[in-house]
């Protein structure tokens, strides 16, 4: 099993707060080792002559179950890798509090997701373009998708190959992810072999990041490649506090490693990667965000951005869940043979990513040419995100609504870093009332489907909704009742021109020199799929207009 070492030995020779002593300047300091900040923290080092630090509050990659594929569903909930955050209660739906996993290790939630490859549609960049962020649309992304990919079915237009991500076809896949595959195109919809070309419309088997049946995160991928240069410091366990701004400049970053007070300072620039949650919580604690939240809770103001934390989005996700009448589902598949055939032959369901099938589709309430559905297959009962267990066999169809109107917000909780950021995700309140009702035809479609004669051999009962009510009111009932985010949350530090923006299109935070942010928050508005490859294919881009290279 590849793992990503530890270059441990820095945690042991770290200097003290609040001496900056010799061996604590760094020409780049990079705060978080996620999609994004590995990708940096390569592409940066790659320049012998750059100092470059790498922070990262989890600890290295060593779980077992991060590495093979079908560990997802154990490793979740593992409290170690995961900054398992709570959203407040939402008021849409019915009060509930919903649970957002994070990584919190090193390739962060490159670490702990489903590995589907996707990029999203060309009109996402088009749009972040339009909107004043110049050199974002999709022509000028395509290179930087192609420069981070090494698709093993080889290179095309569309496609790159010799880059630190692997992309692969899944080694083995459920028989009923097959059917699910014909029972959607038996209910109309085309069939797609590439969601990743230039359609991306259609029901398929995803790409996945893995490699020899692996996964492969950034860590694997970008980090390991990077790993033996002197000139690159990586430090688990490391947790930031603190930007330290100084005259309006961003001079170094406060941490704390076993408890230890520690202080690294930037040369050229701090680049946060923490991730749409810790980037704008961050900037907060450093004094940067809306001015009376901040002095709320004592904070010092270095730049009053009233953006911060704003523009919060995700994709909410809906699963329509049926029995199956065949004993071949991952419910109840044998561990130990399982364990044994991957370990072994690197084989079988152990490199599957569970949510192996898919596809993208054009709802009536679609308001342009962009696919407004996405959904997930996994041969399993899935209830609360698989920590309910339900007994016996099952088949679950996740369905999100892809370009959401609903707009959250976050708050800090205190001043303290270890209290998590207050998380007001405020799904379901658009004024036009399109999400939800976008979500009640994606039900819908997943009875269709589910209901294909593909399935006939297979379907039982409907477990959830469960009520063979097809009304609007018991299908947003139900959907109030058992929503769930799947995992891509964005926004929080937006780029854009306008006064509200925080990061402006080179993603240098707006009012703060030698200080971007490069992840998931910056995008202005979420991409139509999900979001770790957009993520990469950002910081590939970050790289270029960090060293000056960009096109
Ligand atoms: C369960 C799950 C399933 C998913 N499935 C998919 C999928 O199949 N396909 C897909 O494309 N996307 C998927 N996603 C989404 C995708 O993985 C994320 O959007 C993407 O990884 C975000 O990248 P990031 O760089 O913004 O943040 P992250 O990858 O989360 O990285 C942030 C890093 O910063 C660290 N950090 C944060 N604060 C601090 C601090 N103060 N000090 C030091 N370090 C800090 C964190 O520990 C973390 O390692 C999934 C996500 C989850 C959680």
């Amino acid at each position: 099993m590849r793992q990503t070492p530890l270059l441990g030995y820095a945690m042991a020779r770290a200097p003290q707060c609040p001496g900056a002593a010799a061996g604590t300047m760094f020409d780049y300091i990079i705060v978080g080792a996620g999609s994004a900040g590995c990708v940096l923290a390569n592409r940066l080092s790659a320049n012998r002559n750059h100092r470059v630090l790498l922070l990262e509050a989890g600890p290295r990659d060593w779980h077992p179950f991060i590495h093979m594929p079908a560990g997802i569903s154990k490793l979740v909930a593992r409290k170690g890798v995961n900054w398992n955050y709570n959203t407040e209660p939402e008021p849409a739906l019915d009060g509930r509090s919903l649970w957002w996993p994070r990584g919190k290790v090193l390739g962060g939630s490159s670490s702990i997701n489903a590995m589907c490859y996707i990029r999203g549609h060309r009109r996402d960049y088009d749009d972040w373009a339009a909107e004043g962020n110049a050199g974002w649309d999709f022509d000028s992304m395509l290179p930087y998708f192609r420069r981070s990919e090494h698709n093993e079915r080889g290179p095309d237009a569309f496609h790159g190959s010799g880059g630190h991500l692997n992309v692969a076809d899944l080694r083995y896949s459920n028989p009923l992810s097959k059917q699910f595959i014909e029972a959607a195109v038996e209910s109309g919809f085309p069939r797609n072999g590439d969601f990743n070309d230039a359609d991306m419309e259609g029901f398929g088997y995803y790409q996945v990041t893995q490699k020899n049946g692996q996964r492969w995160s950034t860590a694997a991928g970008f980090l390991n490649a990077a790993r033996e240069r002197t000139n690159l410091k990586i430090v688990t366990r490391a947790m930031v506090d603190r930007v330290q701004i100084e005259n309006g400049r961003a001079v170094a970053v406060e941490y704390r490693v076993k408890g230890q007070r520690q202080r690294a300072e930037a040369a050229r620039e701090v680049i946060l990667c923490g991730g749409a949650i810790n980037s704008p919580q961050l900037l907060m604690l450093s004094g940067i965000g809306p001015a009376d939240h901040l002095r709320q809770h004592g904070i010092e103001v270095r730049h009053a951005a009233a953006g911060v934390g704003q523009n919060l989005h995700d994709h909410l996700d809906s699963c329509t869940v049926y029995r199956c009448t065949q004993p071949i589902t991952y419910d109840r598949i044998s561990e130990v043979l399982t364990g044994l055939r991957y370990f072994l032959f690197r084989q079988g369901p152990g490199t599957s990513n569970v949510a192996e099938a898919g596809g993208f589709a054009r709802s009536a309430l679609a308001t342009d040419e962009r696919p407004d559905l996405q959904f997930h297959f996994v041969p399993a009962i899935l209830d609360d995100h698989g920590r309910r267990r339900v007994p016996g066999d099952g088949m679950t169809l996740h369905a999100c609504h892809l370009q959401p109107r609903s707009r959250g917000h976050l708050e800090l909780a205190s001043a303290d870093p270890d209290a998590p950021a207050r998380i007001f995700a405020n799904y379901l309140s658009d004024t036009e009332d399109l999400d939800r009702r976008v979500l009640v035809e994606a039900v819908r479609t997943s009875r269709r489907i589910f209901n294909a004669r593909a399935f006939d051999a297979f379907r039982g009962v409907e477990l959830f909704p469960g009520d063979n009510d097809d009304s609007d009111a018991a299908i947003t009932a139900f959907l109030r009742r058992k929503c769930e985010t799947v995992y891509h949350p964005v926004g929080t530090c937006r780029m854009g021109t306008d006064a509200k923006a925080v990061v402006d299109p080179t993603l240098r935070v707006n009012g703060i020199i030698g200080l971007r942010v490069v992840d998931a928050s910056i995008m202005p508005k979420i991409v139509s799929g999900n979001t770790n490859a957009p993520t990469i294919a950002i910081a590939e881009k970050a790289c270029d207009l960090i060293l000056g290279t960009a096109q």
